[in-house]
């Protein structure tokens, strides 16, 4: 492990330069696996935040308080530290240049973890295929990437919308409620034009977001879910 970046109070990002990588593609995941003195060993699954092109491959962890594996990454682990990885891992939620668009890209919390690895994928191979982010989270302080995906925002025919669900600050121009049907038929392209839809993050708010978007008429077979965990929001 070479470095960890701050994102959030809650969210570090682990930049790693594993011995053997056979290289990754954008969507994909590694599993983690910790291992106590004695004996004992915790396992969980982590998306690559960095996309295919970069140097180093980057995780990026979200502290939950109660739970076993993510306050060591984000608290314990320290520069110099090795960590037991599996993987690339994960042959369905990935995109490359050949399946086209347009990208629908829909995060909830750190569900944005893969969609900006696929965003950083999309940059780097100089894709012309139409992107848009909608990203909701709590607050505007709980945005993960916030400075990098605001200097995305705009260029390549990437489009970036933030929502924030439960506190945003004065003067706040994005949206603030949760991703619903009237949300998803402002900032999504219409069914007709058969979006491509890669949805992340907590269990209930990928399957809030995808069944809204069966409702509005896009096609089960163009939506690829991936969810990261029981509870949240
Ligand atoms: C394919 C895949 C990719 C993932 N990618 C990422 C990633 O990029 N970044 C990231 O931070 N996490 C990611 N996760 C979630 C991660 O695998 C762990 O579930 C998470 O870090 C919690 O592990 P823990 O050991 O800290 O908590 P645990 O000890 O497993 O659980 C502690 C408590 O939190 C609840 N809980 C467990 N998981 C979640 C969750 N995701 N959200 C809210 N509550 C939860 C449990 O029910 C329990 O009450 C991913 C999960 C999957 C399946």
């Amino acid at each position: 492990m070479v470095e960890l970046i701050d994102e959030t109070a809650r969210v570090k990002s682990i930049a790693l330069e594993p011995p053997e990588w056979p290289g990754h593609r954008a969507g994909q995941h590694v599993d983690v696996r910790l291992t106590a003195e004695d004996g004992y060993q915790a396992e969980r699954s982590y998306s690559i935040a960095s996309a295919p092109e970069d140097e180093q491959l980057v995780l990026t962890v979200e502290r939950l308080e109660d739970g076993e594996v993510s306050p060591y990454l984000t608290d314990e682990l320290r520069p110099g530290d090795t960590l037991e990885l599996r993987g690339p891992i994960g042959g369905y939620f990935l995109w490359e240049e050949p399946l086209g668009g347009p990208l629908l890209l829909l995060a909830g919390g750190s569900g944005v973890v893969p969609l900006r690895s696929i965003l950083r994928h999309h940059s780097a191979s100089r894709s012309a295929v139409p992107v848009r982010l909608l990203y909701s989270s709590r607050s505007l302080e709980e945005v993960i990437y916030r400075e990098e995906l605001a200097a995305l925002a705009g260029t390549g025919g990437v489009e970036i919308h933030f929502t924030l669900t439960r506190e945003a600050p004065e003067g706040w121009r994005g949206y603030r409620r949760r991703i619903d049907s009237a949300l998803l038929r402002e900032v999504a392209w219409p069914s007709q034009d058969r979006p491509l839809v890669y949805v992340c993050g907590p269990t209930p708010f990928v399957e809030a977001a995808a069944s809204t978007l069966v409702e509005l008429g896009h096609d089960a077979a163009r939506i690829k879910t991936e969810r990261f965990g029981p509870t949240g929001g």
